[in-house]
């Protein structure tokens, strides 16, 4: 049973328009991610099981609209017929999913956060996407090559040239635990001026807030734990101790009029304790939101995180945190960063950490792979950062070159999709 009218004509439209080859030439990855999630949406649409007037009244009610689909969802039918609007569009896929689970919730309270969620307008419009470079700091921090402070500055550069607006330049931590880091005060005294670019400073406590704080970097992000077994490891706290040192660090920044934002790393997957419990990431967020950061990140600091986790998880947290903004930090140990990017993009969230190359790792995870790569998340997503894909890729080269390995992403590897 249909209960929003011309939404099964919808997902059908959306179908068929990918299902044609050149779709499918176009953009492969995204065509199979998009009809996974258009088949799912489909099959929740038909199980819906409610009187399709009685679903609509109530849908709208509880939307506050009113309610008419029908010409919503035939406005974007006639879209996708005319070419004026691509399938794999992550509006469309945001409007499908939410309106599947809205649908849904109407029976099952348990996805009643579909409808709480302050909703963006339905009409279609290009909703970016903001990718936070951190082959700088994560990348760098966990490769065997320490580069020198000049190649870093250029790698930055690098980024920026290609259109990055948020980037993590440094981190403050110990020099002797991390000496890839040693160099964050004179990586950021040496950078150029740049109006509007965003830096980001990593620190886990006080004392790298404090240094953080005596450079020009605009902002400091902090880094929180999930498990106590892993902070222990990364950086001598429990998970209470981290949250304690999120909100010293929290207030510091403020207090000196500086942006502040914190990650909650092994949101999904810790390599001593194993999957995290999301209702322990939900309760650290929940603490961490009252400190009032610029933004939350759930980080998949290992790589284990699969899509439908991170869409689970995203609609929790979201459900917790209201007009906090969340980041994503995806590892591609499994294959699965950049569709997990993908699925965030698609559950709302509007920031996606990727680094230049894949480059990375983690010190704790034997096997841990590098950042999901810019280059691979830029092409996934279409024009949705407006990077410039090419430029990436160059540099996704010349660094390999610099750090002596072979590139992880696999666009380095196959260029851009370009008929000459
Ligand atoms: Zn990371």
């Amino acid at each position: 049973m249909i209960s929003q009218p011309g939404a099964a004509e919808l997902v059908q439209a959306v179908i068929g328009w990918l299902a044609d080859q050149d779709a499918a030439a176009r953009s492969p990855y995204m065509t199979r991610v998009a009809i996974n999630a258009l088949t799912t949406v489909q099959r929740e649409l038909e199980q819906g099981g409610v009187a399709e007037a009685e679903a609509t009244r109530r849908l709208a009610g509880l939307l506050g609209r009113s309610g008419d689909f029908a010409a919503l969802n035939a406005g974007l039918v006639e879209m996708i017929r005319a070419g004026a609007m691509a399938p794999d569009d992550p509006v469309l896929l945001d409007h499908l999913s939410r309106t599947a689970l809205a649908m849904i919730a109407i029976d099952q309270p348990r996805y009643r956060h579909a409808l709480t969620e302050p909703k963006a307008d339905f009409a279609p419009r290009a909703l970016p996407v903001t990718l936070v470079e951190v082959s700088p700091r994560d990348g760098l921090q966990n490769e065997k090559t320490i580069l020198p402070t000049a190649i870093k500055v250029e790698l930055i550069a690098r980024a920026v040239a290609a259109g990055v607006k948020r980037i993590e330049v440094a981190s403050f931590v110990h020099p002797g635990k991390v000496p890839q880091m040693a160099d964050a005060e004179a990586v950021i005294a040496a950078l150029p001026h740049m109006p509007d670019v965003e830096t980001i400073g990593l620190v886990l406590n006080k004392r790298g807030a404090l240094r953080a704080l005596e450079t020009a970097v605009d902002e400091i992000g902090m880094v929180c734990v999930a498990s106590d077994a892993f902070g222990q490891r990364n950086q001598g706290q429990t998970v209470d101790q981290s949250i304690a040192a999120a909100r010293d660090v929290l207030r510091l920044a403020h207090d000196n009029g500086r942006s502040a934002q914190v990650t909650v790393a092994v949101a999904f997957g810790c390599p001593f304790t194993g999957r995290t419990d999301p209702a322990r990431v939900v309760d650290i967020v929940r603490q961490l939101a009252a400190f009032a950061p610029r933004e939350i990140a759930l980080a998949d600091t290992i790589g284990v995180a699969r899509p439908a986790e991170v869409t689970s998880l995203i609609a929790k947290v979201q459900a917790e945190i209201g007009a906090i903004p969340l980041r994503v930090h995806f590892h591609d140990t499994r294959g699965t960063g950049v569709v997990n990017a993908v699925a965030a993009i698609a559950a709302g969230v509007r920031t996606v950490d990727a680094a230049i190359g894949g480059t990375g790792g983690c010190p704790f995870a034997p096997g841990a792979a590098g950042n999901v790569a810019s280059e691979d998340v830029v092409y996934a997503t279409g024009d949705a950062t407006g990077l410039d894909l090419g430029a990436l890729i160059d540099s996704a080269g010349w660094l390999s070159r610099q750090l002596g390995k072979v590139p992880a992403s696999a666009l380095a590897h196959a260029g851009d999709f370009i008929i000459s």
